[in-house]
């Protein structure tokens, strides 16, 4: 077969079973068939630069950067659509309808889903443009990123009409939206708040690659264009459906406002099984010919109408404020209530965010406040009953002190938070930052948890990272819970930690915004710490990725004299404030998009392995796929890895082989 043909052919085929995996969830063949295909049809692109197409299957793995997001004026502007909070008012519009159209009215009633509106442009089959609903006129062309979502068709099927818009929604699935955020959780990062705004968030990521991480999902609800061969709403879904896009399944076709009653109650339920935000139903006029007749108002489309649903509330006595001190020194206020049934649990306390929240909804202690349990984990108090409010109670005054070290709280111009400026001394902060420092990726020490330093900070042993590595097995022995072996491990533990490279050390030390990649990349480029602390904000933002924020943060930190005398303590311990030799024998780019599967035992630790494939640019991955690069044999491998390998056509290398690869 020639190659042009082969590619083609190969293009089809992944772009069938990618449908059928993403839009359908019906997949026909293993994900390892899958690999293989992709696999070989990357071969064959990366031989024949002249079939490039940005539609290709190959493109979804993503890699373009954009530095900005080109504004694109909408053909057809991006209403909002009118919104209705209760019954009734629905009913009413539904009534007001008929007035202004003849005869039978008929809807589709579709779910309102929660994500971030995206409108796609189709020619001759081919996506071409993404843009955002922006202000409704113009919005962000977002193509390189929708690329790669998977269930955002780049070529169409069927009888597809020659150009035209279709809009929907970018979604982040629960399910997704946890595993996101607990791979944040892992690398010490502050989980996302929701999934919506993580999903729109996604879409302004300026490397595609990044996006494609992120497991999105585009539901399609809406096509628009000049003649197109559709007479109703539910016959564009229909159609849209069988040119490969993914249109939700719960929408419903229905003759009066009966039936679309009917449908509310329904959701109204079962919308917590769906795998994704819903946040209300839409119910649009089906025919197109009376949703021309109705028109438009200045903001929103005649012919729809959104329904919110109500979220579960409850009404409860709020029987105390009390105010939380977390790790960061950050205050939360916190709603004590009398306990109440919502949404099947019992709620005992509710999050009130912050002072300007509680002068807004005017909350004082002993109101009767409603609670609500939306999105979020923990519930919020929305409203006060202030019929049921005791008159001579008095506003609420913010708490002045921290409620755990007695120091006047500070807050920021322009921020929402007060915070504990006692980062030194105050109990949660500093138990904080020692658990950060002792944790996984950073110091990883072993025989220590977050219980026992509370424990050691309670009893006055420590105070901070440094005091650690004075503790004398003595002290900790007449603990709580701490027996001989525990305590020596400790000890054990914490001597251990000296090894440590200088790049997890600068991890540890808990530098705002320093996460693991950032304190990787000052430790690679000033190689110790000295040169560090000597850098200047503007040396700082020399470094690619390095911004006013985090250079600012880094030089307070080196600059507060309780870290310089902590720094010193830590260095007389004996810990890593250097790179080393062997730290360095990374730093190449030479395994750059290579992704390396590890097996066996070998001379390194596994980990030892792992770092030094990441420290030369590489990536190590759990399983071989067609994507493999190489597959690092050591002793005792598995026959089944070698047998798979040599089936992919994985080149197999040693270890010895690898050192060569990067020396
Ligand atoms: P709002 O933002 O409250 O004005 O609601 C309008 C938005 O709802 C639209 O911009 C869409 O992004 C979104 N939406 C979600 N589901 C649907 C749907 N099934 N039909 C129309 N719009 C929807
Ligand atoms: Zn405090």
């Amino acid at each position: 077969m020639d190659v042009k043909k082969e590619i083609e052919k190969l293009r089809k085929e992944l772009q069938d079973h990618n449908y059928r995996y993403y839009v359908l969830d019906d997949p026909l063949i293993s994900d390892y068939d899958f690999d293989m295909k992709l696999r070989r049809l990357q071969e064959l692109e990366g031989a024949h630069p002249e079939y490039y197409d940005p539609n290709s299957p190959t493109q979804r793995v993503g890699g373009e950067v954009s530095k900005n997001f080109p504004t694109v004026v909408h053909e057809y502007p991006m209403y909002s659509l009118a919104n209705s909070y209760s019954k009734e008012e629905l009913q009413e519009w539904e009534k007001r309808l008929h007035k202004l159209v003849d005869g039978p009215i008929e809807y589709t009633c579709e779910l309102k889903y929660d994500g971030v509106s995206i409108s796609l442009l189709y020619e001759d089959g081919q996506l071409i443009e993404a843009v955002t609903r922006g202000d409704g006129t113009q919005g962000d062309e977002v193509t390189h990123n929708v690329r790669t979502i998977r269930s955002v068709p780049l070529k169409l099927k069927g009888d597809y009409p020659d150009r035209f818009y279709i809009r929907g929604e970018i979604v982040l699935p629960f399910e997704g939206f946890s595993m996101l955020n607990a791979e944040r959780v892992e690398r010490g990062e502050e989980p996302y708040a929701n999934p919506r705004n993580t999903a729109s968030g996604s879409l302004k990521l300026q490397n595609s690659a990044e996006t494609a991480r992120r497991p999105l999902d585009c539901l399609l609800y809406f096509v628009v264009g000049k003649s197109l061969p559709i007479s109703t709403q539910y016959e564009s879904l229909r159609r849209a459906r069988e040119w490969g896009f993914k249109v939700p399944k719960e929408s419903k076709l229905v003759k009066g406002i009966d039936g679309i009653m009917d449908y509310l109650s329904y959701w109204d339920e079962r919308r917590h099984d769906l795998p994704f935000e819903t946040d209300g139903v839409v119910v649009k006029v089906n025919s197109l010919a009376q949703q021309e007749a109705l028109g438009f108002t200045a903001k929103a489309p005649r012919w729809a109408m959104a329904y919110k649903f109500k979220a579960e509330q409850a009404e409860t006595v709020l029987r105390k404020i009390t105010y939380q001190v977390g790790r960061t020194g950050a205050i939360t206020p916190v709603a004590n209530l009398q306990p109440v049934l919502l949404a099947g649990t019992t709620v005992k306390r509710a999050s009130l965010h912050n002072a300007d929240q509680i002068e807004k909804l005017d909350v004082r202690e002993g109101d009767s406040v409603y609670v609500e349990k939306g999105g979020e984990i923990i519930p919020k108090i929305v409203g006060v009953d202030f019929k049921n409010r005791n008159p001579e109670s008095h506003p609420t005054v913010y708490l002045k002190n921290c409620p755990e070290c007695g120091t006047e709280l500070v807050r920021a111009e322009g921020e929402a938070l007060h915070y504990c400026p006692n980062s030194a001394a105050c109990p949660p902060q500093v138990s904080g930052r020692i658990e950060h420092f002792i944790s996984r990726k950073a110091m990883d020490i072993e025989g220590l948890g977050a219980e026992t330093v509370n424990l050691l900070v309670r009893s006055g042993l420590i105070h901070n990272y440094a005091d650690l590595y004075e503790l004398k097995k003595e002290q900790i022995l007449p603990l709580e819970r701490m027996a001989d072996k525990s305590a020596e491990n400790l000890i054990n533990g914490i001597a251990a930690s000296k090894m440590i490279p200088f790049e997890r050390v600068l991890f540890a030390l808990g530098i705002r915004f320093v996460g693991e990649t950032v304190a990787k990349k000052l430790a690679r480029h000033y190689k110790n710490l000295e040169a560090l602390i000597a850098a200047s904000e503007e040396d700082l933002k020399e470094i690619d990725d390095i911004g006013d924020r985090i250079a600012q943060s880094v030089v307070a930190f080196f600059e507060a004299e309780a870290n310089q005398v902590i720094l010193q303590r830590l260095k007389t311990y004996g810990l890593q404030m250097e790179v080393k030799e062997k730290d360095e024998l990374g730093q190449t780019d030479k395994l750059k998009g290579k992704s390396i599967v590890i097996s066996g035992v070998f001379s390194r630790s596994r980990k030892e392995m792992k770092e030094l494939i990441e420290l030369n640019g590489g990536k190590n991955t759990s399983s071989l796929s067609g994507n493999t690069s190489y597959l690092l044999a050591g002793e005792n491998m598995g026959p089944s890895k070698r047998k798979k390998a040599e089936e992919l056509g994985i080149p197999i290398i040693s270890e010895e082989d690898f050192m060569q690869l990067i020396a």
